[in-house]
């Protein structure tokens, strides 16, 4: 039996934090203990079975669960350019233990073929614990009765597009078909809610007036495209008794229509990403092409926004931090919108940093308590997606995923020291309060100051419950 001992920690527990001692055996925690009880109980840890790591001076948090990113999927012309390998190493050197994935369907491909393929790509190449959700983008007549047969295979979500008309969006009537579909067996929609029809004519008139430089695909997307198609699509699981999961919400409105319909009791959940509680849109303030970096869907918002999305994290209406890792380089695949900045693929890179960010911006700053950032970060995307409690929470019985986070340190981020494998970082130079100490996945070290250091596919695939 392997054993581990994690000594004089802060530990994030569900209840709060506490000064405990944490026992792992076989990559699963089996006691919690006020620090220093142990040595009676046990008679200490010294012994040399026993692998004892001190903690002291350090936060112990579940190890983050990333419900939210696209590795090796098809953008633009190309690929994002983390592999399931590089993005998982990066997750791992930046404090999350699991993934949920997006795994894209090919025009006709049926649901258990792409279940198959992304099954096959992702084993042994994962540093950590993983799954996926199946988006749904090419529409045949059985679709829904294939969504079953995912969901007893351990994929137990799904992701449809209300935007991107003519490549991956869906129409309403299908909208309403998934989300029937998934209210019966439980399974869980991810909904990214954008009208793209109003987005698609709206850039056509910033192009057609000759505006076509990167700082323009901020005007393409208003804030209303977002809010409306929220509203839209909270009417419609109305109608079917689903329970939605809106991804990336980026402004007030939105989240003005996900709190109206909590308050009703709807089962609806929602994410904001890293980037949206940190950054604003004063960076597409210029005509440079380096603005590029940013075009990011839904892009970053005002000031105003950014409170009200701080405001319902604490408050629940906003549940998960997703990083919406989506690296895609500024040369070679960027600038092939240098002409017009719909031909600019979109997303932005930060696996690696959603952790420390949202601490820093977050617990630093005094907006989170830190039990509500161990919330949101792992806890809360590990209960929407069917995880918990294997993973999400430092709990007896759970999976020793564990983060150590220094609280005194400090990070300074930049593209040129990240794992994750793209040519820029949205945080450049910022100079981010904590550092991640140590990472563990089933007790094991994957991560260590900032790096990415376990076995070469130790990631398992976890078989994800329905919704209870
Ligand atoms: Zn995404």
């Amino acid at each position: 039996m392997s054993l581990l001992a994690i000594t004089g920690g802060t530990v994030v527990t569900e209840a709060g934090p506490i000064a405990a001692d944490i026992l792992v055996a076989d990559g699963v925690i089996t006691e919690i203990t006020p620090s220093g009880a142990h040595t009676t109980a046990l008679g200490g840890y010294d012994d040399a079975s026993t692998a004892v790591i001190d903690a002291t001076g350090l936060i112990v948090l579940p190890g983050g669960v990333d419900v939210h990113t696209h590795m090796d999927s098809p953008s633009g012309l190309g690929h994002t350019t983390d592999s399931h390998q590089s993005g998982t190493r990066a997750a791992a050197a930046g404090g999350t233990t699991t993934i949920v994935d997006f795994a894209p369907q090919r025009k006709g491909e049926p649901l258990p073929s792409l279940y198959e393929r992304w099954s096959e790509k992702m084993s042994g190449q994962c540093a950590i614990d993983y799954s996926f959700h199946a988006t749904i983008s090419s529409w045949y007549p059985t679709i829904t009765a294939d969504m079953s047969s995912l969901v007893n295979d351990g994929v137990s979500s799904f992701k449809v597009y209300m935007a991107y008309k003519g490549a991956v969006m869906i129409d309403d009537r299908q909208l309403f078909e998934v989300l029937r579909a998934s209210a019966s067996q439980g399974s869980r929609v991810c909904i990214h809610a954008e009208n793209g029809d109003v987005i698609d004519a709206v850039s056509q008139h910033l192009v057609d007036a000759g505006k076509t430089l990167p700082r323009y695909h901020k005007l393409a997307r208003p804030a209303d495209t977002e809010a409306e198609a929220v509203n839209r699509a909270i009417m419609i699981a109305r109608l079917t008794d689903s329970a939605p999961y809106f991804v990336h919400l980026s402004t007030k409105r939105a989240v003005d229509h996900v709190q109206e319909a909590r308050a009703e009791g709807l089962p609806i959940a929602a994410e904001t990403c890293t980037h949206y509680l940190s950054l604003d849109d004063s960076v597409y303030d210029s005509d440079d092409f380096d603005v590029a970096k940013y075009v990011l869907t839904p892009p970053l918002r005002t000031r105003e926004d950014q409170d009200r999305l701080w405001t319902a994290l604490n408050d629940g209406d906003l549940s998960v931090v997703s990083s919406d890792h989506c690296p895609l380089c500024l040369v070679g695949q960027k600038d092939l919108g240098r002409h017009d900045f719909r031909d600019i693929p979109n997303g932005g890179p930060g696996v690696e940093n959603r952790v420390l960010v949202t601490y820093s911006e977050g617990v630093a700053k005094g907006r989170l308590s830190l039990q509500k950032f161990a919330e949101v970060i792992a806890t809360e995307p590990a209960k929407t997606f069917g995880l918990y409690p294997r993973k999400g929470a430092i709990r007896v019985g759970s999976d020793a995923d564990l983060t150590l986070l220094d609280p005194n340190a400090t990070t300074v981020v930049s593209a040129q020291t990240q794992v994750q494998n793209v040519d820029y970082n949205l945080w450049e130079g910022w100079a981010v309060r904590g550092s991640i100490h140590s990472v563990y996945s089933r007790g094991v070290l994957v991560g260590a100051s900032g790096r990415h250091v376990g076995p070469h596919g130790h990631g398992r695939f976890i078989a994800r419950k329905v919704r209870s």
